[in-house]
């Protein structure tokens, strides 16, 4: 089979992670557009995409933790985003009491098998 025609039958089969890199590809000259130049670049293509990849998912984690952090309720001056051991305000002597507390215990049925 000609070469170049395998290549573009292999570039048409590349999941859409791919896409940046088929359009590279397909301004090569035909001196390097070998099946196993473009495999190669492909193969090193899949390795830069699974490590952005996990780049990514640190970051995304990373984005979580402070999200979740300006959700945290100082119980000492009752601002949000930080804990009450990190408050700049000092402990307050005179707190409204009991912490209002609104979580109610739910419990799903456990399904019954057999
Ligand atoms: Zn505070």
């Amino acid at each position: 089979m000609d070469d170049t025609h395998q290549c573009y039958q292999l570039l048409r089969s590349l999941p859409s992670k791919f896409d940046s890199i088929v359009q590279n590809i397909l301004w090569w000259t035909d001196d390097t557009f070998k099946y196993k130049d473009v495999l190669l670049e492909l193969v090193a293509e899949e390795t830069r995409i699974d490590f952005r990849d996990s780049l990514n998912l640190q970051r995304s984690q990373n984005e979580i933790f402070s999200i979740q952090k300006s959700r945290i309720k100082c119980h000492n001056c009752g601002k949000f985003g930080h804990f009450k051991k990190e408050c700049r305000y000092g402990s307050t002597a005179a707190s409204s009491g009991a912490p209002n507390r609104r979580y109610t215990e739910c419990r799903t049925p456990s399904p019954k098998l057999h």
